[in-house]
């Protein structure tokens, strides 16, 4: 059973929300505030977050980064909760790492195909395990660890899914579509800026070997060596 963790501070919201997820089979726990979303969170390592952006104290994005920048909570998928206008390209963006939002109000219905897009795209799918090297970059496809020169780099979910779909196709152009395909699952209600930014996160994080991927004018990405 997949138990997914709410930190939404609209009690009622994150009641209701407990209570429809329970009804599809998942264990949900809810956390009012956000030092106590952090603290569930590292003590029950949940499958998923959902997480509410605007939170008294400390804010979503700061829970976000927080859990992201964490070697043991920083591959567990974070749904963010927002409200329409608010900075979803920050949010999915660069700077705080969430895997996915969804705007409120939303629906049930919404809700759970977004979850289970984003629980898909996290499963371990490839038991064989194999070691990749690429100028710089190494990728143990089996721990789902990347190092560069040696140093381990921390990924999320989704940015080592794009590594590897790239890795894996060395040299090969892939349109933006097909990463997003790849990456985030065919259900996926997203568009292709979602593929820009989470490109933009990896190249940051890969640091020298981050020139490795490169952009393919008006119509994609490739991982080449130098
Ligand atoms: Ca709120």
């Amino acid at each position: 059973m997949k138990t997914i963790l709410i930190i939404e501070d609209e009690r009622d919201l994150a009641e209701l929300v407990a209570f429809n997820l329970e009804k599809e089979g998942y264990r949900a726990m809810t956390a009012f505030d956000g030092a106590s979303g952090l603290e569930a969170a590292r003590s029950q390592l949940p499958d998923l977050i959902l997480l509410d952006l605007m939170l008294p104290g400390m804010m979503g994005m700061e829970v976000c980064k927080i859990l992201k920048k964490s070697e043991k909570t920083a591959a567990i998928p974070v749904i963010m909760l927002t409200a329409r206008g608010e900075e979803i390209d920050r949010v999915v963006g660069f700077e705080v790492g969430a895997d996915d939002y969804v705007v409120k109000p939303f629906s049930t219905r919404e809700l759970l195909l977004r979850i289970k897009a984003v629980l898909r795209r996290s499963l371990p799918d490839r038991p064989e395990g194999k070691i990749l090297q690429i100028g710089q970059v190494t990728i143990d496809t089996e721990r789902h660890q990347v190092g560069v020169d040696g140093e381990e780099v921390i990924l999320t979910t989704t940015e080592f899914k794009l590594l590897l779909n790239l890795a894996e196709r060395l040299g090969r152009v892939q349109s933006r579509d097909l990463l997003l395909k790849n990456v985030w699952g065919y259900n996926y209600v997203g568009d292709t800026r979602t593929v820009d930014t989470h490109i933009t996160r990896l190249r940051t994080k890969l640091g020298p070997a981050g020139d490795l991927i490169r952009t393919v004018r008006g119509f994609g990405y490739k991982m080449e060596e130098h």
